[in-house]
């Protein structure tokens, strides 16, 4: 299986993200993979602002603020990477089932995809198998209360 694209490289350039360079960070943003949970314009609205174009400005910021905030991000849709900073994965891995019916995953994971073999730390995954993008969640089942 070919390998969809890794966080021990660089995860901001993996195909079908959008990548925002920054003086000192780069950040990356895969839509398909965002499920609105708006961590990121609650953290640092400075940083990312829906209504702005660019959305992303990496040097709106401090490096080590977007970096902590882009943590927050359950999907993974956010990456980042630059000189001195790159996410490490958390251990232990964690595993919750959270109220909606999604499994939130964090920590050193491969996932088998229909693309390919993927490497991340942070992912919102199907726990109803109602999704069309598996195996990450898109808020397809009835449980996912994010769809409503
Ligand atoms: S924090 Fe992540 S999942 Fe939530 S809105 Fe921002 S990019 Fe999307």
């Amino acid at each position: 299986m070919p390998d969809a694209g890794g966080t021990a490289d660089d995860p901001t350039r993996r195909e079908g993200a959008k990548r925002y360079e920054g003086a000192e960070l780069a950040v990356s943003y895969e839509v398909g993979l965002c499920l609105h949970a708006a961590e990121c314009v609650r953290g640092l609205p400075a940083v990312f602002d829906v209504e702005r174009r660019p959305w992303i400005t990496p040097d709106g910021a401090p490096a080590a603020e977007v970096a902590e905030v882009i943590e927050r991000c359950p999907s993974g849709a956010l990456q980042y990477h630059g000189p001195g900073h790159a996410e490490r994965a958390r251990r232990p891995t964690r595993l919750a089932l959270h109220e909606d019916g999604v499994l939130h995953a964090r920590g050193d994971l491969v996932l088998g995809t229909p693309e390919g073999t993927r490497r991340e730390t942070r992912v919102m995954l199907c726990a109803c198998g109602h999704t069309a993008h598996s195996p990450f969640c898109d808020h397809s089942g009835s449980r996912c209360k994010a769809h409503d």
